[in-house]
C-alpha cells in the first residue's frame, strides 16, 4: 500500500473546517488591520534561502529540500531549487521584484504550506502550513517604526483571542541591530571558548560558526552554562533600548500582556531588534504557536534596497491542536436531506436542492432508488437537520413532507415557503 510520505500528512473532514474556520477569521482580522493577501510560489532558487535565512541556519543547514532542475531547455538545468522552509523570503524577493516600495509601507499576509526535513514528532511535521504577515516599505513609510511591531503583536493578541485560544503567552526579546549582533556574538564566542567541549555537539559546532544559537539549545546539560553567558541586553545602543521600550509602553498601552525573555534569540538569522514568540502550555514540547520579529536588513542582503520590516509566522498545525484541544472538532451538517421516493422523483428532488442551494441552504441529495428506510439512514449518518420527502404525491401537490431528524416532529409544507421554514430551525446552528 502507497502511503503518505513521512512528516506529511493528510487533512481530512471534520478537521478541515477548523482549518477553515482558522483562515476566515485570519482574513477577517488581518483585514481589519488593512493587511492584504500576496501570495508567492512554492519554490524558489536555492541561494534566496541560503542568502535570507543564513547558511548556517539549522534550516539551510540540513532541512531543506533542494534539488536541481532538470528540464530540456538550457535556462532550466543544472538550477538549484528548493521547496519554500518559510515564508518572509520570499516575500522580500517580491516586494524588490515588483519596486513593491512605491506603494509605500506594504501590509502583506500569506497561508500555505512549508518544507523542512525536520524529525517528524507530535506538532512537528514536513510539510507543515503557516499563516504569514509581514510589513515592509522604505523607512519613509514608517516601516521601522516601534508603531508596527506593537500593532502587530496587538493584531495577534486579538486573532487569538477571538478564535477563542486561551492560556498564551507573549514572550519577546530585542536581539538588537546587525551591528549590535557582531559584538555579541563576538562575546558569546570569547565566553564559549573554554566551555564549549562541554557542550552537546551541536553547540560545539555552533560556538565557533554561530554562537547566538547556542542560546536554541534546548538540551538540559547546557543550560547551566548558557545561563552564565553575556545577554543581548547588554549590547543594546540608545536606539535599540528606545525602540524596544516604545513597543512596550504601547503594548502597556493597548492592554496586552507580555514577558521579557532574553534569551529568546529565534532560529532564523536574518533578525533584528524585537523577537517574539506566543507560546501555549497545551501543546507539549513544541509549545511555540508563533513567532517572528523584526528583519531591517533583510532586504540589502538579497541585493534589494534598504526597507525595514517585521513580521511573524503562525504555525497552523499548531495553532488548529491547540483550537481541537478546547472545542473539540466542528461538525458540517447538512440543513437537509432531501429524499427522492420512487421512479421518475430524482429530477424533481435536484430541482428542489437546486432551489434551496440557492437559498444558501446545505442540501444532500438522496436517490430515488434508495426505499425511505435507507434515505432516513442516510440523513442520519450525515447529521441532516431534516428530511424532505419528494415523492408523487408531493410533486404534484406542492407540498412536502419535512421532518425534523432531532425532534421528530413532521410537518406538511408548501414549496415556497419550504426555505424559510428549513432555515428557522437550522440558523441556531452550534456553531
Ligand atoms: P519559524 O519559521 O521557525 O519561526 O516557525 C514559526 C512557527 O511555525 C513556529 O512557531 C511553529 O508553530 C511553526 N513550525 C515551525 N516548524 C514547524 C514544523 N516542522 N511543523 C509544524 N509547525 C512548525
Amino acid at each position: 500500500m502507497i502511503k503518505a510520505v513521512r512528516g506529511t500528512r493528510d487533512l481530512l473532514p471534520p478537521d478541515t473546517a477548523l482549518w477553515n474556520f482558522v483562515e476566515k477569521t485570519v482574513r477577517e482580522v488581518f483585514e481589519a488591520y488593512n493587511f492584504q493577501e500576496i501570495r508567492t510560489p512554492i519554490f524558489e532558487e536555492t541561494q534566496l534561502f541560503s542568502r535570507a535565512v543564513g547558511e548556517e541556519t539549522d534550516v539551510v543547514s540540513k532541512e531543506m529540500y533542494t534539488w536541481e532542475d532538470r528540464g530540456r531547455a538550457e535556462s532550466d538545468r543544472g538550477h538549484s531549487l528548493t521547496l519554500r522552509p518559510e515564508a518572509t523570503a520570499g516575500i522580500v524577493r517580491a516586494y524588490i521584484e515588483h519596486k513593491m516600495w512605491d506603494r509605500g509601507l506594504n501590509k502583506l499576509y500569506c497561508m500555505g504550506p512549508m518544507f523542512r526535513r525536520e524529525r517528524p514528532q507530535k506538532g512537528r511535521y514536513r510539510q507543515f502550513y503557516q499563516i504569514d504577515a509581514e510589513v515592509i516599505g522604505p523607512e519613509s513609510s514608517g516601516s521601522a517604526s516601534p508603531v508596527r511591531d506593537a500593532e502587530i503583536l496587538e493584531m495577534l493578541a486579538t486573532l487569538l483571542d477571538r478564535l477563542g485560544i486561551k492560556g498564551w503567552t507573549l514572550e519577546m526579546n530585542s536581539v538588537g541591530s546587525s551591528a549590535e549582533r557582531v559584538k555579541f556574538n563576538e562575546a558569546l564566542r570569547v565566553a564559549l571558548e573554554p566551555v564549549k567541549d562541554k557542550m552537546c555537539a551541536d553547540c560545539q559546532r555552533r560556538a565557533v560558526t554561530n554562537p547566538l544559537r547556542v542560546l536554541d539549545c534546548k538540551v538540559p546539560e547546557d543550560q547551566p552554562i548558557i545561563e552564565k553567558l553575556p545577554r543581548i541586553s547588554q549590547f543594546l545602543d540608545e536606539d535599540s533600548r528606545k525602540h524596544f521600550e516604545q513597543v512596550q509602553e504601547i503594548l502597556k498601552a493597548v492592554g496586552v500582556e507580555f514577558e521579557i525573555n532574553d534569551r529568546l534569540v529565534r532560529g532564523l538569522d536574518y533578525y533584528t531588534r524585537t523577537a517574539f514568540e506566543f507560546t501555549h502550555g497545551a501543546l507539549g514540547a513544541q509549545n511555540a504557536i508563533l513567532g517572528g520579529g523584526r528583519y531591517d536588513g533583510l532586504s540589502e542582503s538579497i541585493g534589494g534596497p534598504p526597507a525595514p520590516g517585521i513580521g511573524f509566522a503562525i504555525g497552523e498545525d499548531r495553532l488548529v491542536m491547540t483550537l481541537q484541544e478546547s472545542m473539540g472538532s466542528i461538525q458540517q451538517k447538512p440543513d437537509v436531506y432531501i429524499a427522492a421516493l420512487g421512479e421518475g422523483m430524482d429530477r424533481e428532488a435536484a430541482r428542489l436542492a437546486r432551489e434551496l442551494r440557492r437559498g444558501e441552504l446545505i442540501v444532500e441529495l438522496g436517490d430515488e432508488k434508495f426505499r425511505l428506510k435507507k434515505s432516513f439512514e442516510a440523513a442520519d449518518k450525515i447529521g441532516a437537520r431534516y428530511i424532505l420527502i419528494v415523492g408523487e404525491n408531493e410533486a404534484k401537490s406542492g407540498v412536502f413532507a419535512l421532518k425534523n431528524l432531532g425532534t421528530g416532529e413532521q410537518v406538511s409544507v408548501p414549496r415556497a415557503e419550504l426555505a424559510e421554514r428549513i432555515k428557522q430551525v437550522s440558523r441556531l446552528r452550534d456553531r
